[in-house]
């Protein structure tokens, strides 16, 4: 018996929210008095789990896997909890993973609850607390199967070093054609940008800034902080930014270290995606705009005239 980790990575390398799970799936480890065996696909520096209390590694190495496929990743992560006799299988609330914890979740008859920010206190009863309502209260969720699937919401738990030597291990799942009923046949990134997901201060930008023209200052700021660039939703429905920016409700999760959001009013829906961010500055030129109360700090200002002056004072550090 142990519990069972996913472990993403990008291009070889695991991505932050790898570390985070790895120390979580750790602490529940210690719980149930077992070890902790991750899996990872195409990933070549399996070893650093070890740094966070992952005693083996599932290492698949797989050209069909090279890019992210949920229904066959879902069948490798199945075959591997079958064959570590896992009761608790930890994954990220990432975007990837709301799409492959629902597949585990039927092919194991497991319980899934995903959004969760705090390890459970007992082995039995399994309760975890997760956000609920778009982030404005908490629900305590017991899980009653015998197999537990727990999604850890991004940056909520925090990464925890425990030194342990990590065995890595080839594991080959038995992946056919028909576990591919969509395939990626090209993937278009933005190179040398921090992603939405991963970023530790995301600079984000609304219809406050009247048109995509205006964007440049938002890119700045941006790669003057080393953040990632986001918009509300109106303003990738408008086509000013690409869709992949969006966060909210309807959009990406965002929980970094540090959220700027910039013309943003603060819509309900808006603030479900972003409140999970550690701080929240606000630049709004409506000291009545919604987002001040959810702010940590706030300027009200015209963003042509704030943030210009930002971008010119960050530059001196
Ligand atoms: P606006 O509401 O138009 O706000 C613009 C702000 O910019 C204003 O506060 C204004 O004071 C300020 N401003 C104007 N000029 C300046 C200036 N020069 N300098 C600084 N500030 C300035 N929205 C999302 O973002 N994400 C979602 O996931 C999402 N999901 C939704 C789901 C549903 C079912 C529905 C119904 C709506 C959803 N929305 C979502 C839309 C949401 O309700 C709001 O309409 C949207 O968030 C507003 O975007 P905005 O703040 O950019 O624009």
């Amino acid at each position: 018996m142990s519990v069972l980790v996913y472990t993403e990575s990008e291009n070889g390398k695991f991505k932050k929210n790898a570390f985070e799970v790895a120390s979580y799936a750790y602490e529940v480890a210690q719980l149930l008095g077992t070890t902790v065996t991750a899996i990872s696909f195409n990933a070549s520096n399996n070893e650093v789990l070890g740094d966070y209390g992952v005693a083996k590694v599932l290492n698949v190495s797989n050209d069909t896997l090279k890019t992210f496929n949920a229904k066959a990743y879902a069948h490798a992560i199945t075959e591997a909890a079958e064959k570590e006799g896992a009761k608790v299988v930890i994954v990220s609330s990432s975007t990837d993973t709301k799409y492959l914890a629902p597949i585990v979740s039927a092919k194991l008859k497991a319980g899934y609850v995903p959004n969760v920010v705090t390890a459970p206190e007992s082995a039995s009863p399994f309760t975890v607390k997760r956000t609920a309502f778009s982030n404005k209260g908490f629900a305590h969720t017991e899980i009653s199967t015998d197999i537990k699937i727990v999604g850890v919401s991004n940056n909520a738990f925090g990464i925890h070093e425990h030194k342990t030597t990590a065995a890595v291990e080839a594991f080959s799942p038995t992946i056919t054609d028909a576990d591919f009923t969509t395939k990626s046949v090209e993937v278009d990134k933005v190179v040398g940008k921090a992603t939405i997901a991963d970023a530790d201060i995301v600079v984000s930008g609304g219809r406050g800034l009247k048109g995509p023209e205006n964007w440049g200052m938002i890119e700045e700021l941006a790669e003057v902080l080393g953040a990632a660039t986001a918009c509300s939703k109106p303003v990738s429905d408008l086509g000013w930014r690409p869709h992949g920016e969006h966060v909210g409700q309807t959009g990406k999760p965002v929980a970094s270290n540090l959220y700027i959001a910039i013309g943003i009013s603060g819509a309900i829906q808006h603030l479900a995606g972003v409140s999970s961010s550690k701080v929240k500055v606000v630049i709004n030129t409506d000291p009545e705009a919604p987002f001040f109360k959810a702010a940590d700090y706030g300027i009200v200002g015209d963003a042509f005239e704030v943030v210009p002056k930002l971008i010119e004072k960050l530059k001196e550090f």
